[in-house]
């Protein structure tokens, strides 16, 4: 029989918000100079440095180490070994809303971040024993979902039962499982029975009656975790809609914009160690601090070019929709030197890009022709296929999408970029 028995989170965290702050400190700290490159997960007997980075959190090695994997399979964090740690989007989106203060928002992307990790975890007999790749194995919360009694509940006892009744090597999961069941909003347990609250009820319809695609592989779903409206992503139109209520109930555009803060500083970080690209005023002493700054001056510039592109990435051939999920990128850079226009907050410094191709723009892998066409570099044979190379390299010689108000960027920056960063 088909069971919910899967070993979910063997390393015994659960996904209570306490335990996701106390990953957030992680992540701050992680992000020192001393941490980068790192190994958090390495060995613990005599190394000084894990246990100072552990201190941070105030815990011990063991349970930090714990702490962070449990992340990781929640969705918060992406996967890796090293410092810095870094936020998935739907970890940065929450990180941003819990960062200016927006608790009721924050709470609703930690919820439907649990939901997802739910869903898409499946489970086998394998040595591997779990997958975020549906078509891996059995999908619990599927099979719970199906045999839910026609109000939509289920008996603790029958409960641990499924969870725990064939197996001898995890004992006691149902507590782990049930919590994050309730976490996710999904259910609450009233007088020995956990019942369905109704929550998403689009989304789980969708999960009941769902098979998987045979032609998704991990990468794609490594990817859908990432980003779950992205074009591959079975569950992407019901997704949207959460989004898209959570974002009217909210504002949290409007919040985005007040309170200067759109993106997760340890990406920001992250990235700049890897372009190099010396930037004296934003890596000052305290990170954070200077990072704001960065953030204040750039905000409502970073809002303005999203809307005039609607929240579409300009690359022609990149599907990636949403206001969540675009970015404003800076065609000159905004640390390069001023010249006699200024650059840093110019209407047409600016494409409106999904974070991976932003990041692909901001490394040199394609640029734009005084004609506003793709051009793609080919460092782009360094790095292995996959859907985003594809969507750039297929948009070559191709102009980039049109803003609402049809204005292109001005050529004296595209210039700059073609000149300064671009890898041709
Ligand atoms: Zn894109």
């Amino acid at each position: 029989m088909a069971s919910i028995n899967g070993d979910w989170f063997h390393s015994r965290s659960s996904s209570n918000l306490e335990e996701l702050l106390t990953v957030r400190t992680l992540v701050l700290e992680s992000q020192k100079p001393e941490y980068i490159g790192f190994s958090w997960s390495g060995g613990r007997s005599g190394n000084q440095k894990m246990y100072k980075f552990a201190a941070a959190a105030d815990i011990q090695p063991s349970t930090m180490q714990t702490k962070i994997r449990a992340m990781i399979r929640y969705g918060f964090i992406k996967d890796g070994t090293q410092c810095p740690l870094i936020w998935t989007r739907m970890g940065s989106l929450w990180n941003d809303l819990y960062t200016v203060g927006n608790y009721g928002a924050a709470q609703k992307v930690y919820e439907l971040t649990l939901t997802i990790s739910l869903a898409i975890y499946a489970f086998n007999n394998t040595q591997v024993q779990y997958s975020i790749n549906p078509a891996n194995g059995e999908m619990p919360l599927r099979f719970l979902l199906n045999i839910l009694d026609t109000q939509n509940s289920i008996s603790i006892r029958e409960f641990e039962a499924l969870v725990d009744g064939n197996t001898q090597r995890v004992g006691d999961n149902a507590s782990y499982w049930k919590r994050d069941l309730i976490n996710s909003g999904l259910f609450q347990e009233v007088q020995g029975r956990l019942f369905y609250t109704g929550k998403y009820s689009d989304f789980i319809q969708e999960i009941k009656s769902f098979e998987p695609s045979p032609f998704l592989t991990g990468v794609d779903w490594q990817s859908i975790r990432e980003n779950p409206l992205i074009e591959i992503s079975p569950f992407k139109d019901s997704i949207r809609s959460i989004f898209e209520a959570i974002t009217q109930e909210q504002n949290i555009e409007e919040q985005i914009t007040d309170e200067i803060f759109t993106a997760p500083l340890v990406d920001a970080v992250a990235e700049q160690e890897e372009i190099q690209i010396p930037e004296i005023d934003i890596l000052s002493s305290d990170l954070r601090f200077s990072q704001s700054t960065r953030r204040i001056r750039n905000a409502a510039w970073s809002i303005r070019i999203k809307k005039k592109y609607n929240y579409i990435c300009a690359v022609p051939n990149c599907d990636v929709i949403g206001q969540i999920f675009v970015e404003a990128a800076h065609i000159k850079p905004d640390n390069a030197q001023d010249s006699n226009i200024p650059h840093r907050a110019h209407i047409l410094n600016g494409l409106c890009l999904c974070r991976h191709c932003h990041i692909a723009f901001d490394k040199g892998y394609f640029s734009l022709t005084d004609t506003h066409k793709i051009i793609t570099s080919a460092r782009f044979n360094d790095i292995p296929n996959q859907n985003l190379k594809t969507a750039i390299i297929s948009s070559a010689n191709i102009q980039i999408k049109n803003r609402m108000d049809r204005r292109l960027p001005l050529v004296e920056f595209i210039q700059y970029h073609r000149s300064n960063r671009f890898k041709g």
